[in-house]
């Protein structure tokens, strides 16, 4: 059987490390195509030797661009790819991203099946790419692998046409691989961190950091809330849109923020576990916190991990100074107990099992 698995962006390949474990016990032909959404070191590169992944087959170099013309690009050199190599059986996109949507894309006007690992999240907001690229990848799957029961309710609802197969979420074995050697980690010596005493902050949504007013919003809340320390690890993306805008030199003003480059995952993660509270507009560190019990404060207006919120461990201030100062400051969650509603982690192992076996029972009835 031969399996393309199509990422390009840091969240695509996080996803991809135990995929490609299970997935090489039965096929000698995992192929991994890299669009090159993401090329900067420390948000691709980083993670293949992290995880001890293989170099990729195929390095399609898109780049940054606008979002239609980095779809298009990917589209092109994927369909070159699938009809020149004519033999794939299966392609795996995870996630949300431009890339996902793209490897679905070219997969279905090549005449290969796709499976969707990360299946049936929505926001119901539609202004979000990755809402979009979620939709349109969800509708193109003939596999659908759903991370929650939320996941499986929105699938249904929408009449996708593929098969779905809960399989909780993929963050759970990727956590528990990370915790298992984050004792190792030296970040909080080398940051100078003592444990729960600072604040991890993550902010890369294009909501966010393409509007002027929620990156000044973001910045009171960091001048106002002077008694904290706030550790941020500044994707690339937010870095350039607040130099573009003049506003880098003020955020570095701010003596209480920690400017540090993104970090590896177990790095991370151990941030994560030893930090008091975790505000973020990510969609995976939302879920992290949750599976870690930190509290989450999304700088959002609405999440797909709604489960979170009602849970009580993650509460949504939007861009808001006042309520981002109000929460970092003065909100607890009420301690409900976590429960497994991500799955076991088992996941990339009833992923394996599902492709086998719907794959033999499609060649079967072919
Ligand atoms: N992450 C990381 N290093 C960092 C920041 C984040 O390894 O410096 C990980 C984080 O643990 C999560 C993933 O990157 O698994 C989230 O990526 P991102 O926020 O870019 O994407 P999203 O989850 O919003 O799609």
């Amino acid at each position: 059987m031969k399996i393309a698995s199509v990422v390009g962006a840091r969240p695509n390949i996080i996803k991809l490390a135990p995929i490609h474990k299970v997935i090489s016990t039965f096929s000698d032909h995992h192929i991994i195509i890299h669009t090159g959404q993401h090329y900067d070191y420390k948000l691709s590169e980083i993670f293949f030797k992290e995880f001890d992944l293989p170099k990729p087959n195929f390095d399609l170099n898109v780049g940054s661009a606008t979002p239609g013309f980095q779809i298009g690009e990917m589209v092109k050199k994927l369909e070159k790819i699938f009809l020149k190599h004519n033999d794939f059986d299966l392609v795996l996109v995870y996630g949300d991203t431009n890339s996902t949507f793209a490897g679905a894309l070219s997969a279905i006007k090549s005449g290969i099946q796709i499976a969707h690992v990360e299946s049936g999240l929505r926001s119901f907001d539609r202004r979000m790419p990755e809402e979009i690229n979620r939709v349109l990848t969800d509708h193109l799957s003939n596999y659908l692998f759903a991370s929650t029961q939320t996941a499986i309710k929105n699938l249904k609802r929408e009449h996708v046409s593929g098969k779905i197969v809960y399989s909780g979420d993929i963050a759970v074995e990727i956590i528990n691989y990370a915790l298992r050697f984050s004792s190792k980690s030296l970040i909080l010596e080398d940051l100078r961190l003592q444990r729960k005493a600072y604040v991890l902050f993550t902010m890369h949504r294009a909501e966010n950091t393409d509007s002027h007013e929620s990156l000044i919003s973001i910045i009171r809340a960091f001048e106002t809330l002077s008694e904290v320390e706030i550790v941020f690890p500044i994707h690339p993306r937010t870095a350039n849109l607040l130099n573009k805008r003049n506003l880098y030199s003020r955020l570095e003003k701010c003596k209480n923020v920690k400017l540090i480059q993104p970090v590896n995952y177990i790095d991370f993660i151990k941030l994560m576990q030893n930090a008091k509270k975790v505000i973020t507009d990510s969609g995976g560190v939302q879920k992290e916190a949750y599976l870690l019990s930190i509290p989450c404060i999304t700088i959002r207006g609405n999440t797909e991990w709604i489960e979170t919120v009602k849970s009580g461990w993650n509460v949504l201030t939007d861009t808001n100074t006042k309520k981002i100062v109000r929460a970092t400051r003065n909100w607890m969650p009420t301690g409900e107990q976590i429960k497994p509603i991500f799955g076991d982690g088992n996941t990339s192992t009833i992923i394996k099992n599902s492709i086998m076996s719907l794959m033999s029972y499609e060649k079967v009835g072919r």
